[in-house]
């Protein structure tokens, strides 16, 4: 916890679960990338965290924008942020999203298909485009499989047909899966980039940009490497795969953006165990899988949770949220240690939650509001 957040949550009148957003932090992770990646531009994945005040300081330190819909695009130039710095990255979009993009400035689309390019070429004439290829999300602990992304070998075609059409084939994309531990999972997606530059230069098609993606990773309960290998490995990639011709790079980093800047304070509503017996207790949160905890699904991210009595013994729980639905469960298959003084009414800080939970809450289920957000 930062000593801004700590300083925020002494004053706050506790009202619900609430998320709190340190922007010195969103700063410092941006002026990292910009250090460890010098010659690569950052594109902020605005669906991590869409907040305005977060958008609008991004925009005013130089930051490109990933974004996913009309509506995003429309924070991002509210934000004060030129159509020129944003990539449409999202590659099922309707067609008449994309004319309205387009209408608004944006001429960078991603794709992943033949269809997508033939809607482009209708609505946004002269467009650039980037042919997203598929990766497998091995090593990723949110991955992002087979929903995206064309084959390697059939993004030659794609980029061949944008050109028929009039579109401009600008580059490959791909994302190596979200939380990525594995900092040489972009090895094999660049060999596979590099190859495409090489098929489409024989057609006579230049491509000039590889857009690197996300899975720069937030730090949950496991440790995740250093921002620095990441840029360490991608440019030892990159420089294996095109050798003295590194083409123009980008990054969409959302998670290693704003993950560790946002904490979630919430409240213990009740600890029950099944049998007098039972070891294992129950603990009901007022925050759950309804609340922006989404990415609990599976276990898939295991957040940080501090109490004031981590000092006691600790002893192993169920961590649930507090609706009637019984997905509502946070930590189950790996029960989650808590202390054993825990009491209903505590505070329980739930750390690195900065992306991917304020928009995941849901508007209203069982009457509970849609999580709070505070940046400050
Ligand atoms: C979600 C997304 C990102 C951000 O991914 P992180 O793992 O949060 O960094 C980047 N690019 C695209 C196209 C995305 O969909």
């Amino acid at each position: 916890m930062t000593a801004r957040i700590r300083e925020f949550l002494k004053y706050r009148i506790a009202d619900g679960p609430c998320l709190v957003v340190d922007l010195d932090v969103v700063r410092d992770n941006f002026v990292a990338f910009a250090k460890v990646l010098p010659d690569t531009k950052v594109y902020y994945a605005v669906k991590a965290n869409p907040a305005p005040e977060i958008l609008k300081m991004l925009a005013a330190l130089g930051s490109c924008f990933d974004v996913a819909s009309v509506t995003e695009t429309e924070a991002v130039l509210a934000a004060g942020c030129t159509p020129d710095r944003i990539s449409y990255g999202n590659t099922i979009k309707k067609e008449s999203e994309i004319a309205t993009a387009a209408k608004l400035g944006v001429t960078l689309f991603a794709v992943d298909c033949e269809a997508e390019v033939e809607k482009i070429a209708r609505v946004a004439h002269g467009a650039r485009v980037v042919c997203r290829i598929h990766c497998d999300g091995t090593g990723a602990e949110w991955p992002l499989s087979r929903k995206f992304g064309c084959e390697p070998d059939y993004a030659t075609d794609i980029l061949e047909h944008a050109h028929k059409l009039g579109l401009i084939p600008h580059g490959i994309s791909f994302h190596v899966g979200s939380q990525q531990h594995n900092v040489e999972a972009w090895d094999r997606a660049l060999a596979s980039a590099a190859a495409i530059f090489r098929t489409c230069a024989e057609r006579g098609i230049f491509l000039s940009m590889v857009n690197l993606g996300g899975g720069f990773p937030a730090k949950y309960v496991r440790k995740t490497p250093k921002l620095e290998s990441y840029g360490k490995a991608i440019f030892r990639a990159l420089r294996k795969h095109f050798g003295n011709s590194i083409p123009e790079t980008i990054v969409e980093p959302g998670r290693g953006l704003v993950g560790n800047a946002g904490l979630i304070e919430a409240e213990v509503v009740l600890i029950a165990k099944r049998s007098p017996e039972d070891e294992l207790r129950w603990v009901y949160l007022d925050i759950g899988k309804f609340h922006g905890l989404a990415e609990t699904i599976d276990e898939s991210i295991r957040y940080p949770i501090r109490t004031t009595k981590d000092r006691d013994e600790m002893a192993p729980c169920i961590i649930a949220g507090p609706t009637c639905d019984s997905v509502d469960v946070l930590y189950q298959k790996t029960p989650y240690p808590l202390p054993v003084s825990l009491a209903i009414g505590d505070k329980v800080l739930i750390e690195a939650t900065g992306a991917y939970t304020s928009t995941y809450s849901s508007v209203g289920f069982n009457g509970y509001p849609p999580l709070r957000q505070y940046v400050i």
